[in-house]
């Protein structure tokens, strides 16, 4: 199938083209003739299927037929909420790209920059407003926001969204658009919160599902090592210097780890950088160029931070901790092997994670190839350390100098 097929009109044809895409893939071949036809779509798709485009050029196709000369004064017609800073201004490059050829304008707001500047280009008017859900919420609050000409409002990765707590707030903004529009729902996985909400603000959807959730890509190759804990950073070098080829994104749980691991890979003189929630906006999007334009090939993630966003050309992908969540490690693994691209994913197991391993096996229905050699295996018979509570009924010691520098661990 072509896009001409989907029969889209030349100025998004012409955009395409320029964009380098020679056919739609899956997801835009089954959503895009549902959305033009102004059905209500619950699609289930990943990110890197191309599902932005998948929502982006049906949209863009619809107001192009009614856009207003002016550039002034013109209505949101379009609401895109996305739940990261990261995923909305992807969204809006993608709907910048698509619209190269029109004066269909966009804008993206979100939280924790300037409020000024998004106010002043929502006075000019745009027709695509992307946005987090908590600055739309306090630009509508402060009066500076009309949604009364919203024709369509698309939900992005509604399942982070309630994970991140937003489902009240994405509710709200749903009953600040008019009960006449057509709604698509975007999800990696469609779990029964996910269902109830579609069914309390979709109408008749078409029902969508591309891939199945669990799969992983198939053009990931994926290997695991067992590890002591407290070596897995001399593991990461050692994987660095000898096996990762490329550009890698590491994995951790938290942002402590992050800061850690960023420090310790700095002072052994790697170009690396990181995304996590106490980064600003803008320290957030300078880490990613870097990390984007080649300068830095080490970029280190907490899971929130680094979900949706979109690196062509990622070579591989390390967990450094065992996602506790199995379908985190499927979007983690999910970073890699986009868009035809071949990806290695790489994943450090120490002895109270073989759980986490366990689970995910289950859910993605394939058992992770082990690579035994390697200089820090795990003994097989380790037992997960257990830390004792605070107010054990063991005493507490004097620690001597050298223990407890010996104890500096590894989170
Ligand atoms: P998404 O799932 O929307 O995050 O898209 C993942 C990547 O696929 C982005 O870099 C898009 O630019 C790219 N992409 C989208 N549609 C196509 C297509 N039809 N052919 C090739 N690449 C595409």
């Amino acid at each position: 199938m072509s896009f001409k097929d989907l029969k889209l009109i030349k100025p998004l044809l012409k955009a395409i083209e320029a964009s380098g895409y020679t056919e739609p893939t899956l997801v835009q071949e089954r959503t895009i003739p549902v959305i033009l036809e102004g059905k209500d779509v619950i699609v289930s798709a990943q990110t890197g299927t191309g599902k932005t485009a998948a929502f982006a050029l049906p949209i863009l196709q619809q107001l192009f037929d009614k856009q207003d000369a002016p550039k002034r004064g013109k209505k949101i017609k379009a609401l895109v909420i996305s739940p990261t800073r990261e995923l909305a201004l992807q969204i809006q490059q993608n709907f910048k790209n698509y619209a190269q050829f029109s004066n269909l304008r966009s804008l993206v707001i979100f939280g924790g920059v300037a409020i000024e500047p998004q106010v002043d280009v929502l006075k000019k008017g745009v027709d695509i407003l992307i946005a987090t859900p908590g600055r739309l919420l306090d630009l509508y609050k402060q009066d500076l926001i009309n949604l009364d000409k919203v024709e369509t409002f698309v939900l992005d990765e509604a399942d982070l969204m309630l994970a991140m707590g937003f489902i009240d707030d994405v509710k709200k903004i749903e009953r600040l658009c008019p009960e006449e529009k057509q709604t698509l729902l975007f999800s990696a996985t469609i779990p029964y919160k996910i269902e109830e909400l579609a069914n309390s603000i979709l109408k008749d959807p078409e029902r969508i599902d591309v891939t199945p959730t669990q799969s992983v890509a198939q053009d990931v190759s994926q290997v695991l090592y067992y590890v002591p804990k407290r070596r897995k950073i001399e593991l990461c070098l050692h994987l660095l210097r000898n096996t990762v080829k490329g550009n890698v994104i590491i994995f951790r749980r938290t942002k402590f780890g992050v800061k850690k691991l960023e420090e310790r890979l700095a002072e052994k003189g790697y170009r690396v950088d990181s995304i996590h929630g106490d980064k600003n906006q803008n320290d957030r999007q300078t880490a990613l160029n870097k990390f984007k334009n080649g300068y830095a090939k080490i970029l280190i993630a907490t899971d929130v931070a680094a979900r949706g966003i979109d690196i062509n050309e990622l070579d591989n992908v390390l967990n450094f901790d065992m996602p506790n969540v199995a379908e985190t490690y499927v979007h983690r693994i999910g970073r890699t092997g986009r868009a035809g691209n071949i990806g290695s994913a790489y994943s450090l197991c120490s002895a109270d994670e073989k759980s986490y391993v366990k689970t995910i096996e289950n859910y993605v229905n394939v058992q992770i190839p082990v690579e035994k050699e390697h200089p820090y295996p795990l003994d097989p018979n380790a037992k997960p350390i257990v830390h004792k509570k605070k107010g054990s009924k063991y005493k507490k010691g004097r620690k001597s100098e050298a223990s407890k520098k010996k104890k500096r661990r590894w989170y």
